[in-house]
């Protein structure tokens, strides 16, 4: 019988990052590294996967991301566990869980890696992607939401990313939201014929989020909807009045978007994204995402702690550091050892070693034996020195070191060459 052809792909929205790729996650990573220091927030990783009740509890059984977007598994021991969508709810379980509770207050964490969502490929949306997420659990300052933002909007404009603007609401606390949802599900309801049919079901579900709706039907009624800004408590208007101050202090760009709700259950007062606008119209262009979660611990830990936060994507901001010509800084070799043998291979194997050790970036290419081939490599890639080590320079325990500006050459006993060759690198540096 004829076994069925199998064509090995990854997976839908799901990719391979290939070694030009990596380049730019270490550019991102060492920039966040970075400003985590200097800012004292501490690396943090989870597990890739959780509980499934961890997010539907804290992300929210109503929210997209729950709903449609996740991906859930059952264990053989009958668990049910979760591929994480996003961080935030991670790491407010690791906060409990290995009593952070008790460390310094605001306690300040930072992740990078891989969260999974079921969504529609598309440019700029996959399934499988990467988030660098900076939270901070223990403050209600709104000094503390600017922070985050400072932070992000910061590491944007170092990797070069253009034309940021952050997008800014709040959306109230439990004191004033309850009331506000009342008034906008009132209204929602006058004009249910002119939503459309997933905004139809959000009105039960999830009310506030028809008003990030897309579709043009609801554009119209959204336009007209009651604005949260007008019925924020004095605490939340307070709260507000001062992020938005600290904005105009530190003259970061920002647009007051009284429809921005975001599409999490756990957010309290501030939400923000912040946005490159030099793409093209319709775009996903959102960088980052985030805001204050003042409820989520209680949830999650029975413990009343503010918390605030922010996740940037990865995948979105290195496809603008590709358009914007973000220059890697590549370091380029100082040495190249040519050789011929075996006993040359472990040889050239022993002084890249000492090489290395001494920060002289060499390269070498064990898997060739002809020494012109060898030297025209050493040639490309415009290396000062070129080390040979033949049959004889094996023999006699020593390495010719060839000047390649004007081919001089010179004799060094194996033992030394290593220290020679530092010596002629400092020698050119000077000259
Ligand atoms: P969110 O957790 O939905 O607030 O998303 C935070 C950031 O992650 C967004 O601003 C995007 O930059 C990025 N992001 C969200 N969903 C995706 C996705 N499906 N593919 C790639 N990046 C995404």
């Amino acid at each position: 019988m004829k076994q069925p052809s199998f064509k090995f792909q990854s997976p839908t929205g799901m990719k391979d990052i290939l070694p030009e790729e990596q380049v730019y996650f270490d550019a991102i990573e060492e920039v966040a590294r970075k400003y985590a220091s200097f800012y004292s927030f501490l690396r943090i990783d989870t597990p890739i996967l959780e509980d499934y009740q961890l997010f539907a509890k804290g992300t929210g059984e109503a929210t997209d991301i729950v709903e449609k977007q996740m991906y859930v598994l059952k264990t053989k021991g009958d668990e049910i566990l979760a591929l994480r969508p996003e961080f935030t709810p991670s790491l407010a379980r690791s906060y409990f869980e290995n009593g952070m509770i008790a460390w310094p207050h605001p306690v300040k964490l930072y992740t990078m890696g891989p969260v999974f969502r079921y969504e529609k490929p598309q440019a700029g949306r996959y399934r499988q992607f990467h988030q660098l997420n900076f939270e901070t659990f223990g403050s209600k300052r709104p000094i503390t939401d600017i922070e985050v933002i400072w932070l992000f909007y910061n590491i944007l404009k170092d990797l070069k990313i253009k034309d940021l603007a952050v997008q800014i609401n709040s959306i109230g606390d439990s004191q004033c939201r309850p009331y506000y949802k009342k008034v906008l599900v009132r209204y929602l309801k006058s004009q249910e014929r002119n939503l459309c049919p997933t905004c139809k079901k959000r009105l039960k579900t999830n009310p506030l989020r028809v008003l990030d709706c897309k579709e043009e039907k609801c554009q119209k009624v959204i336009s007209e909807a009651p604005q949260i800004l007008d019925h924020l408590c004095d605490e939340c208007k307070d709260h507000f009045k001062r992020v938005l101050e600290y904005l105009d202090d530190l003259e970061i760009p920002y647009i007051l978007n009284p429809y921005l709700v975001r599409g999490l259950d756990y957010y309290t007062k501030t939400v923000f994204e912040i946005v490159s606008q030099s793409g093209p119209d319709g775009r996903q262009n959102a960088l980052v995402g985030g805001g204050r979660y003042d409820d989520l611990l209680k949830l999650i830990g029975k413990k009343d702690i503010p918390a605030c936060g922010g996740a940037m994507g990865v995948e979105r901001v290195i496809a603008l550091m590709k358009e914007s010509g973000f220059k890697i800084q590549q370091a380029t070799p100082q040495i190249f050892i040519a050789q011929l043998g075996d006993k040359a291979k472990t040889q050239t194997l022993k002084l890249m070693e000492d090489l290395r050790k001494m920060n002289i970036l060499t390269e070498s290419q064990l898997s060739k034996d002809s020494l012109t081939n060898q030297l025209k490599i050493a040639n490309k890639l415009n290396v000062k020195f070129a080390v040979i080590i033949g049959e004889e320079e094996v023999l006699s325990k020593s390495v010719i070191i060839r000047d390649m500006s004007n081919g001089t050459q010179i004799s060094a006993s194996f033992d030394k060459a290593a220290e020679k060759i530092k010596q002629k690198i400092k020698g050119q540096k000077k000259s």
